[in-house]
């Protein structure tokens, strides 16, 4: 069977990303502060990221909101993304589903982090704001940000994870190519760098660290604004440019999904590509099913608690409503496929409390296994994170299989893997193996979370 490919003229991309909060019927939950326990207003976050970012967070009455032209104009680079028919996937597994996926890897930087990279650096530069910080973990979003840095005029500083910076030595060369500084965190260069070293001198540096070293510098230099490449609303708003492309596709292939399927992190890519189909069965009666894929390692959705809990490991952002492991959660080391942070973003996880999505861990070898099949069947070689969405994509179209149904699977593929190449190393090589926590390490983990606010 030839490939099947359904791209968008330049007059049909999408002109507003959508804002699933105004449509949802339980609305979040506010962000709190830590201290006052009130609830917090576009004020408060303002100091830390750029405002209209914080605008759209706590928007919970506007579904659409414009895309400045100035970002269509970047999105024109490398959108729309392909949709694209699975043949030789579907032939493979002998399965009667039709599955589809969104191809996200398409762009300079790889992955969907772009997405959002560019509208935060471009509201900074609007409101006067000459640098940006973050942290990142394996590198994506802080090459996306440096990237978009580049392209607004904005200085970048980047706090990257201490052992993932030493790991995967190429995207921190990535990011000093666009002109970013990128710093290994835990480092000597804070406050709360210092106070984790002191505690633990071989601290090898978590998100949760580097996400504390970012926000202390933004919080103490002038004209420096925070951003932010998952885990809040805003940045699902921006991702939801996937799922409205994919829904003008897929009317292309003449085809509803009956599942939309992405691997989850914070939640991002999962609302970007979800959230525009799932405004159908909020207001239409459609019936889609959503599902999350997150590693067995890292298992928030499936295993973790509805808290009020810190998105860092020194306590320094909001108080936010989330399925959580507690914020200071570290990963098994032996972990490669990404995906490590502890919550899931606001929205998420109302929609998960709400039975309107749910949850899946894999293990990490079944992600292996996945991502090998699919470079082998449709040519492109999946970032180990995306690979979790391809297997959770191969267990339902299995079931189909079974059952002969003859379901519509799409799912988000959120970036290739061709920097992450170590990881295959170490697979093909059989050094990864499979790692499941105990109930005990959960709930002893827990015990860090501020005690429940409701
Ligand atoms: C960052 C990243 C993820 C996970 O983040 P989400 O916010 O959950 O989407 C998944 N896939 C790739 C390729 C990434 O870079």
């Amino acid at each position: 069977m030839k490939q099947k490919r359904f791209m968008l003229q330049e007059s049909e991309l999408p002109r507003e990303w959508y804002n699933i909060q105004a449509d949802m019927k339980t609305k979040p939950m506010p962000l709190i502060h830590p201290a006052t326990r009130q609830p917090l207003g576009v004020d408060d976050l303002a100091h830390i990221f750029p405002r209209e970012c914080c605008v759209q967070e706590l928007d919970q009455t506007n579904a659409w909101i414009p895309i400045p032209e100035e970002v269509l104009e970047k999105y024109s680079y490398y959108r729309s993304t392909p949709l694209v028919r699975a043949y030789a996937l579907e032939e493979a597994l002998g399965t009667p589903a039709h599955i589809y996926f969104k191809n996200e890897s398409v762009n300079p930087l790889g992955s969907h982090k772009i997405n959002s990279a560019l509208p935060q650096c471009y509201y900074a530069k609007q409101e006067g704001t000459t640098n940006v910080t973050t942290e990142t973990g394996a590198g994506q979003w802080g090459a996306a940000l440096s990237y978009a840095a580049s392209v607004f005029g904005l200085e970048a500083a980047v706090y990257q994870v201490k052992i993932s910076m030493q790991q995967k030595p190429y995207r921190s060369l990535i990011m000093r190519t666009f002109g970013a500084a990128v710093t290994g965190s835990p480092s000597m260069s804070t406050r709360a760098g210092k106070d984790i070293i002191t505690l633990n001198p071989h601290h090898s540096g978590s998100l949760g660290t580097a996400i504390s070293e970012a926000i202390e510098l933004a919080t103490t230099t002038p004209g420096c604004k925070y951003t932010l490449g998952s885990v809040l609303n805003h940045v699902a708003i921006h991702q939801s440019i996937i799922g409205l492309e994919a829904e003008k596709q897929m009317q292309l292939a003449g085809e509803y999904p009956d599942m939309v399927i992405a691997c989850f992190g914070g939640g991002s890519n999962f609302g970007g590509i979800a959230f525009p189909f799932m405004r159908h069965n909020l207001n239409h009666g459609k019936q889609t099913e959503f599902i999350a894929a997150e590693p067995e390692s890292c298992p928030k959705l499936t295993r973790g608690e509805f808290r009020y809990d810190f998105g860092d490991e020194a306590g320094y952002t909001p108080l936010l409503p989330m399925f959580t492991l507690g914020h200071d959660f570290r990963p098994a080391n032996i972990h490669a496929g990404g995906l490590r942070y502890h919550g899931a973003g606001v929205i998420v996880s109302q929609l998960l409390k709400d039975g309107l999505m749910r949850g899946v861990d894999i293990p990490q070898l079944e992600t292996f296994e996945a991502g090998m099949l699919f470079a082998r069947t449709e040519g492109i070689i999946p970032a180990p994170e995306s690979s979790h969405a391809i297997a959770a994509t191969i267990r339902e179209a299995l079931k189909c299989k079974q059952t002969g149904e003859e379901k519509v699977i799409l799912f988000n593929l959120s970036g290739h893997g061709l920097i992450d190449m170590t990881a295959y190393d170490q697979y093909l090589n059989g050094d990864l193996v499979n790692y499941q926590l105990s109930d005990a390490e959960i709930s002893e983990n827990l015990k860090s979370v501020p005690e429940n606010l409701h």
